[in-house]
Parts: C-alpha cells; structure tokens; sequence
C-alpha cells in the first residue's frame, strides 16, 4: 500500500515494513488482539492514519531509540513506549523540533526512494508533550499469538532496545546494529558498553534468522552482530583503521574502518562503527539526563 509519504511492504500475513520520507523504516506486527508500531518515522505526514489503513486492532507505538526519525508518530498517538534512558533525549530539540525532522526528510538519500521534492514543514506533524510509558530489557509484549521480547542493547543510545519476535524468528533492530552504527552523539555509550550489549545480544542467537533495522532496504543477516563485536574488540586494542569523519552532532569522531558509499566497511564484514574518541572506555559516556 502506498499512499503521497509512505509505502508499505509486506514480510508476511501479519507484519508490514513502512517506509518513510527519509528512508527511515518503521514495523506493524499484527497480533489477534492488538498490534504495535515499531517506531514512528520523522513526523512527515500522518503514519497514525496510513496504519489506520493497514489495521483496525488498537495500536501501541514502540520506540527502539528516541532519535528524530523514530519517534515522529508519538506526536499523533500522544503517547508511546520506549526507555527510560532515551525520555529526555527524546526532547532534545535537535530530535523534537520539526524543522530538524523536516530537515532530515528532506536529506537526499539512496534509501528515500519515496522522497517528496515538495515537502514543506506544514507536512510535518508539529512537536507536542508526550505520555511515555517505560519499557525495560526483559519486558514482553503480548499481541495474542504473537509475543515481542524486549531486548536492552545500549550503545547507539543508552536506552536502545530491540524487539525480538521468536515465532516469526526476526529481530527488529532499529539503529542497534547496522553497517553504519553511529556511536559518539549525544546520548550514545561507550564502546566498551556496547561491546557488552553485543554479548548480551548474543545470548539470543538461536532465536532469530535475520534482523530488520531502521534504515537499509532489506533484512540482515544475525552474523553483522559478530562482526560488531570484533570491531568493538579493534576499537578498544586500538587496531582499528581510525578514519576521522564527523558526527550528526557536528563533533569530531572515527570510523573504525574506512568505508564504500553505502558506509560498510572496506575491511570485510557488515558492520562499521562511529565512535568518539574519549569515549571507548566504560565510564566515559554519559546517559543524555546526566549531561
Ligand atoms: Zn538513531
């Protein structure tokens, strides 16, 4: 289904993969008595009223990480679910305000493939206050025949989670995981913290095949968590290639490996890592309410 700012794919009779302006990705699992929204996108055009068309169950928002281009429909639902680490960054202007999320709807992208050369910040749904619910590593999310496992993996954001669907054996990832894992923002862990997030993540490879991000055109093999976790072990024997580049927040950061167009690592493997450099060892980052 598709209508003027997001399409809609489906993986199988009761999960649908959205796709918003700025290539960003969202999820509706449809269980028999509910269903839920895997993030919100970046607020460009109403994702409330495009679900409304996909489902008549009631719906809860889930947010992976209260970053710009995850949380937009939380201002339609006026309410969601996401970690208690990740409330205030939610409110970070450079995340709330809807000229930063138009701002990166508008970014030109190989993965916006819907992407409106008229977009304006009327198409953008306006900031308002939102009632958070807390979601925590270990909670469950019953649909009715469909159960999500919440799963804590700090890094990209202190409060990060991923959801893990065992009977459909997918993992939904948002920005935990992926060929361009941006640490060093504000917000972010350290490496030595994600590197334990990795091997807590690990403990939950037998149930899942594959994992579907926030970002990317199609689902990831579970092996890119490996391959994480030996560039963290790089990053932190200080053996890594240390590209300089620059963060979202405009600071000074490193690739742990130099990378193609679409940011995977020159090196071999599926995942690259942007991390900063005061910020490798456990204890240096801190979570966004302590900054
Ligand atoms: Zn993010």
């Amino acid at each position: 289904m598709e209508n003027k700012f997001f399409i809609s794919y489906t993986i199988n009779d009761h999960i649908e993969q959205i796709l918003g302006q700025g290539g960003e990705l969202a999820y509706l699992i449809k269980g028999e008595n509910r269903a839920v929204l895997i993030d919100g996108l970046e607020g460009a055009g109403s994702l409330k009223a495009f679900v409304r068309e996909l489902t008549d169950l009631p719906v809860t928002l889930i947010l992976t990480h209260g970053h710009l281009d995850h949380l937009g429909a939380a201002f339609e639902y006026r309410e969601c679910m996401i970690h208690p680490d990740d409330m205030e960054l939610f409110y970070d202007p450079r995340h709330f305000s809807r000229e930063s999320r138009l701002g990166f709807a508008k970014v030109p992208s190989p993965l916006a493939s819907h992407q409106l050369a008229s977009l304006s910040i009327d198409d953008v749904v306006e900031g308002c206050t939102v009632r958070m619910k807390p979601l925590y590593d270990g909670d469950v999310l019953d649909l009715g025949g469909i159960e999500l496992e919440v799963i804590g993996v700090p890094g990209h954001t202190w409060g990060t989670l991923v959801f893990l669907d065992r009977k459909d054996r997918i993992l939904f990832s948002g920005d935990a995981v992926n060929i361009n894992t941006l640490l060093g923002m504000k917000g972010s862990a350290s490496v030595e913290d994600y590197l334990e997030s990795l091997h807590h993540l690990k403990d939950f490879d037998d149930a899942y095949d594959v994992m579907y991000g926030g970002h990317g055109t199609s689902c990831v093999l579970r092996s890119i968590v490996d391959d994480a976790i030996a560039m963290c072990e790089r990053i932190i024997a200080r053996t890594d290639e240390k590209i300089p580049s620059f963060s979202l927040d405009h600071e000074p950061v490193y690739y742990a490996s130099d990378h193609n167009p679409d940011y995977s690592p020159k090196c071999g493997g599926l995942a690259n890592i942007q991390y900063k450099e005061e910020e490798i060892l456990k204890g240096t980052a801190k979570k966004y309410r302590s900054l």
